[in-house]
């Protein structure tokens, strides 16, 4: 007879957060954290951090991005874990660093194990948006004169750059802050991301006539202030007639030229955003998007331009087969307390699943609040979400 013994692997969660603790004082603001990409506070934090990962054991560099990455001495198969400690410009103390110490402390508990830790540059975008995680996978975004500026200013010019080495990996994984607040109104603990959404964005410009807000009679003005409301009450009712189920749009900017309470404005912009997690679907509403444009304009008397498009961002399907590890360790150690769910924000794992099976695990956000001074979890789900992705990342490497 055989038998197996499972040793579940645990994590410490008080120094999960006493790092969580010593990370937020990079920076500390208040409740929150100021700490940008290649501020010194962030280049002082990832020092730090390439410290506490060699503390474990791991072999850690800072390479020619600014990644810090800690790489695991034991042999294959490695999964990879990471997330980022750059922050918004106003942020939170847990957007990234949670993923960044959690991985690190699942390390620290699975010593025997190959587990890689990262912290990926400029997730937030301060220079470029997914500098690090993108130049890992192998998408070289130096060359542009800003970056290569920033990354100079920083000191890393001429530092070679960490790549995904083919082979090594069962795949990545990143646990975040939900950032929302859908884990808490239903009182659930933990959630296993199905999908991180895609976005689409439409700069639009109207343009009539600037003129006196007094002596101009209705039916002769045109009022791009007014064309610009009615674009965004027809695409407000319009999306809604077009939605699926994990759809959402914004009208998150607004304004009105020159904006003086005595003057019809003779232009207006609007930006509209529409995500989904569905490319299908995210295309339905771009349609219906182009044909408001279309119909507005024709009807006049104000010409309605797209101006900008953004595409940047495409939907991304988490890995089924490491959701099922991560949703089996929810089981294990939160019965009934996880839910499977989207990702309306972006993350890196949204770039490591170009080459690699990903997977992301979200705790909650107290109040659903984040990039804000106030975003906060409670200690006990930090270190549940911790403890729940050691035993996903052991049982992925077969333990
Ligand atoms: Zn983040």
């Amino acid at each position: 007879m055989r038998f197996e013994v499972l040793d579940m692997p645990k994590i410490d969660g008080p120094r999960l957060i006493a790092d969580l603790k010593t990370l937020r004082a990079f920076g500390a603001t208040g409740t929150g954290v100021v700490r940008p990409t290649f501020s010194e506070v962030d280049m002082a934090a990832r020092r730090w951090l390439a410290g506490r990962m060699a503390e474990a054991g791991l072999e850690a560099t800072i390479d020619g991005v600014g990644n810090v990455i800690g790489r695991s001495r034991n042999a294959g198969p490695a999964v990879l874990l990471g997330s980022h400690t750059d922050t918004q410009p106003r942020g939170g103390w847990l957007d990234g660093a949670y993923g960044v110490m959690a991985a690190l402390e699942v390390a620290r508990a699975l010593p025997d194990l190959a587990i890689d830790v990262a912290s990926w540059a400029d997730e937030e975008g301060t220079h470029w948006s997914f500098l690090g995680s993108s130049s890992f996978c192998g998408e070289d975004v130096v060359g542009d004169a800003g970056v290569d500026a920033a990354i100079a200013g920083a000191g890393l010019a001429g530092r070679s750059k960490a790549r995904l080495e083919p082979g090594r990996y069962r795949g990545y994984m990143e646990a975040h802050i939900e950032q929302g607040g859908v884990l808490e109104a239903e009182g659930k603990r933990l959630g296993v991301v199905t999908h991180i959404v895609g976005a689409r964005g439409f700069d639009l410009t109207f343009e009539g006539q600037q003129n006196h807000a007094g002596t101009t009679p209705m039916a002769l003005r045109k009022d791009a202030g007014a064309a610009a409301i009615r674009f965004a009450h027809a695409a407000q009712t319009g999306l809604a007639g077009v939605a699926g189920p994990a759809s959402v749009w914004t009208i998150g900017r607004m304004a009105f030229d020159p904006g003086a309470p005595s003057i019809i404005p003779g232009r207006a912009s609007l930006y509209l955003q529409v995500r989904d997690t569905d490319a299908g679907q995210l295309r339905r509403m771009e349609a219906h998007i182009e044909a408001l444009i279309a119909d507005h304009d024709r009807g006049g008397p104000c010409r309605v331009i797209l101006a900008g498009y953004d595409d940047g961002m495409e939907p991304t399907a988490m890995d089924e087969g490491l959701q099922d590890h991560v949703a089996a360790a929810c089981e294990s150690h939160a019965p009934g307390q996880w839910r499977r769910m989207p990702s309306g924000a972006g993350h890196d794992a949204q770039i490591l699943a170009r080459r690699l099976p990903a997977a992301m695990l979200f705790v909650p956000s107290i109040r659903g609040i984040s990039h804000d001074f106030a975003e906060d979890t409670a200690d006990a789900d930090l270190a549940l979400g911790c403890q729940v992705l050691a035993t996903a990342v052991a049982s992925i490497l077969g333990r």
